[in-house]
């Protein structure tokens, strides 16, 4: 999801959860306007506004603007608005920042509360959608840590650009959107692009050991050591046993891909924060005279897709005695959640996650090209081993842009015209089809590889 995508989410929920602290005045001004902002704030807190949104302070170079303040027995609760489901420890420092800014700034916070989404809440009763969890404990305890921290923030941002060669820390909490530039200096089949490498990527690098061919058999897994044999050969690496591992994959067979949007705030009925709703699909359909032929549905609007979904979905797939997923257990997890959605489809819905057979582990445990670069994404995979029409002409790249996609045109494609909403949904179309045409294609190719065609 892009990072304007994930801002314009925690924008909603952000405006929601004011509704949950009602009677308040918000700070109504340009994000970086700071000086009105902290004049506004010190106005309406001098008049004795009971809540404020947005409060904003500023002490020592440091500036904080707080989602919620909350006037309590002539003391202050801070509350910060999350997004996400549960409270996560990076979060706190957050907190505990506000917390520090505000009583420096004379402000008597007696309280700190983080509020998320409550995963258990269920549309149409949003009464419990949010969660207020007490973290005075945990922000008051880094208040002593925080002086330093600051100085040493303040000086690291004044100084020169810090030297330090990518690892880990580059995907915790979350990916650095810089990823990109700083790996591209990175030599080919770098440690970092070992398969499942995690923290021992560091360890590596410490022991200076840079690349995959340097690195001890012993303290390799199975399919880490293929990926090594394969960057070594500079050549595809096919195990012996592709061709059993294939067996199962018989026609007639259909080729299944989703693509699901995760609306923080439900709004289709037993939905919960973040459920995957499958609001599009494409099925290739492979006969077992080698014919295909292609089925696919979009979502057109806000309104409930489960049910004309799941029926389309039903007939696609008839007559299919396998159906091809890749990375199945997201296919099943969206097939359980239309199944809940749509009960007098239960049974057939059902009957097609039973039915469901996993092309990815076939490839993992069987099939290395050093192209991989220790993925078995599909983006990945079908460039390597099946070379052609792909990804890079399509306007959609991923599936999270995909989801990105397919929210803002059912539910904010009010700035658009009809031709680009129409342009938008030929281009989600076009790349989930890439996907199931891809698996078709990628199943041949296994089946080449195996001898089993
Ligand atoms: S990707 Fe980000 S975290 Fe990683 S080295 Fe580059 S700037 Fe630092």
């Amino acid at each position: 999801m892009s990072a304007q995508a994930v801002l314009d989410r925690g924008t909603r929920v952000g405006e929601l959860a004011c509704t949950y602290v009602p009677g308040g005045q918000l700070i109504d001004l340009p994000h970086n306007a700071f000086e009105q902002r902290i004049a506004a704030t010190r106005a309406l807190l001098d008049r004795g506004t009971p809540v404020i949104y947005e409060a904003s302070f500023s002490v020592d170079g440091v500036y904080a603007a707080v989602d919620i303040l909350e006037r309590k027995r002539g003391r202050w609760h801070l509350v910060e608005v999350k997004s996400s489901t549960k409270v996560k420890e990076e979060n706190l420092p957050d907190v505990a920042i506000q917390m520090h800014v505000l009583r420096r700034c004379g402000v008597d916070v007696s309280r700190a509360e983080l509020m998320h989404l409550n995963r258990e809440c269920a549309y149409p009763n949003l009464e419990d959608l949010f969660v207020r969890e007490d973290v005075t404990a945990e922000a008051e305890v880094l208040q002593a840590t925080l002086p330093g921290e600051i100085r040493a923030q303040l000086s690291m941002l004044s100084g020169d650009l810090p030297d330090i060669a990518p690892g880990p820390h580059c995907f915790t909490p979350r990916e650095c959107p810089f990823y990109g530039r700083c790996s591209a200096v990175l030599p080919p089949h770098h440690v970092s692009t070992l398969y499942r490498v995690r923290q021992k990527g560091a360890e590596f690098v410490d022991r200076g050991l840079e690349t995959i061919d340097q690195l001890p058999a012993g303290s390799l897994t199975p399919v880490q050591a293929r990926q090594q044999r394969a960057v070594r050969s500079g050549a595809l690496i096919v195990e012996s046993g592709l061709a059993r591992a294939l067996r199962a994959f018989r026609e007639p067979l259909a080729f299944l891909d989703f693509e699901t949007v995760g609306l923080a705030i439900p709004v289709w009925d037993g939905c919960h924060p973040y459920d995957s709703v499958p609001v599009q699909f494409s099925v290739h359909y492979l006969a077992a005279d080698g014919s295909t032929r292609h089925e696919e549905w979009i979502a057109d609007g806000p309104d409930d897709p489960r049910s004309g979904l799941a029926g389309r979905l039903v007939e696609a797939c008839r007559g299919a005695e396998i159906i091809v997923a890749y990375n199945a257990g997201f296919e099943r997890g969206a097939i359980q959640l239309l199944a809940a959605g749509v009960p007098e489809l239960a049974g057939e819905l059902d009957s097609i996650a039973t039915r469901l057979v996993d092309l990815l582990p076939v490839v993992r445990d069987h099939v290395y090209h050093p192209e991989f670069g220790g993925s078995f994404s599909l983006k990945r995979v079908l460039p390597a081993l099946v070379p052609g029409p792909g990804y890079e002409d399509s306007e959609v790249a991923e599936g999270g842009a995909a989801s990105a996609e397919l929210e803002r045109l059912m539910f904010h494609s009010d700035d658009m015209s009809e031709e680009e909403k129409a342009s938008r949904r030929s281009a989600l179309l076009h790349y989930c089809a890439l996907d199931t045409m891809g698996l078709v294609r990628l199943l041949q190719r296994l089946r080449a590889l195996a001898g089993v065609d």
